[in-house]
């Protein structure tokens, strides 16, 4: 057993849209998700981040939408306190961790919830926001994605965008999360907007949920030079279960992606040789995803210790992945 912490899921918009649209009563304590309180139990976790996510396509009012996402998280916080409570400091973790309680950190994913806006920025601060994934798969002001998304059309995941980076404003956008403390997510941002991020930043950065390319070409997932600098940085990318983002299937096999166990280890020990065992984490980006995956939920997480230990990582490396590499960021930057 080790204790986790997982960079990023979107169960808080599942949630929260099945609750308004299909007048669903599933709850964050109990629900047919990959992620309830009951099964982050289960699976022995230390903290979970819950992304509030928004597609600037369906969306007007990105802040003012924002805020009843993160209005409903705090509703669920303030519902069962018994078992998990926010935190916004490593020392709220270390506090929890001896209460024997969960821990949840609120994070955006899509920079555009601020609307261009750095009044917007840190207001989200002041309520608790402690992580921002700068881009979706859209262009939003800040920067751009990797490649071109639209709703219904399959995208070439293959294509990476080396010269578009940040905008103007997402250099500022930047620069003030450094000033404030939140911790820059450069997945999902093109690799033109990953170097923009390294030039113009200072303190460790995360990808949250993005893998190793050379184990699987996608254009979500971090070229060599990206994680070696990422892990010079300090930073941490975190293992993220979509199938296509782990397996590549070659044209000839007409097979479905599969989220293996053997597939997360193997990019697991792609970053260990090129960025050491210093930059792997966990963002199962759990309720974010769909398809054939081996760890079903959140309460299985225990089944991707047990196969690391067969595949010979030691307990001080299983301990770095499973938390202690993205404990060391948190620790540095949310103070
Ligand atoms: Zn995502």
């Amino acid at each position: 057993m080790a204790k986790l912490i997982d960079m990023h899921c979107d169960t808080i918009t599942e949630l929260y849209d099945r609750r308004v649209k299909k007048a669903s009563t599933d709850t964050l304590r109990k629900n047919s998700l990959h992620i309830d309180l009951d099964k982050l139990k289960k699976g022995n976790y230390m903290l979970q981040n819950f992304a509030i996510f928004q597609s600037l396509k369906k969306h007007e009012n990105m802040f003012e939408d924002s805020i009843k996402y993160i209005d409903y998280f705090y509703q669920e916080m303030e519902a069962n306190k018994d078992l998990v409570s926010v935190v916004r400091t490593y020392d709220d973790i270390i506090k929890n961790e001896k209460e024997g309680k969960l821990s949840a950190l609120l994070t955006l994913e899509e920079g555009a919830e601020a609307e261009g806006k750095l009044e917007f920025l840190r207001t989200f601060y002041r309520l608790g926001v402690r992580m921002i994934t700068l881009t979706w798969n859209y262009e939003n002001g800040i920067g751009y994605p990797n490649f071109h998304y639209e709703e219904g059309k399959t995208p070439d995941m293959k294509s990476r965008n080396t010269i578009d980076g940040l905008t103007e404003f997402g250099i500022s956008f930047v620069e003030e999360m450094e000033r404030l403390g939140i911790i820059i997510d450069v997945s999902h941002l093109s690799d033109a907007g990953f170097y923009d991020v390294l030039r113009y930043t200072k303190k460790p950065f995360v990808a949250s949920h993005s893998n190793a390319l050379n184990c699987c070409n996608c254009c979500r997932n971090l070229t060599d030079d990206m994680i070696r600098r990422l892990s010079e940085r300090g930073g941490v990318t975190g293992i993220n279960f979509c199938p296509s983002f782990l397996d590549e299937v070659p044209i000839a096999e007409e097979r479905k992606a599969y989220a293996s166990i053997d597939k997360m280890i193997s990019h697991i020990k792609h970053l260990k040789k090129i960025g050491g065992i210093q930059c792997i984490g966990l963002g199962t980006d759990f309720d974010g995803i769909d398809g054939d995956l081996e760890i079903k939920d959140a309460s299985y997480m225990q089944m991707l210790v047990d196969s690391l230990e067969k595949a010979g990582f030691t307990s001080t490396e299983i301990d770095a992945i499973c938390h202690n590499n993205v404990l060391r960021v948190y620790k540095e930057i949310l103070r």
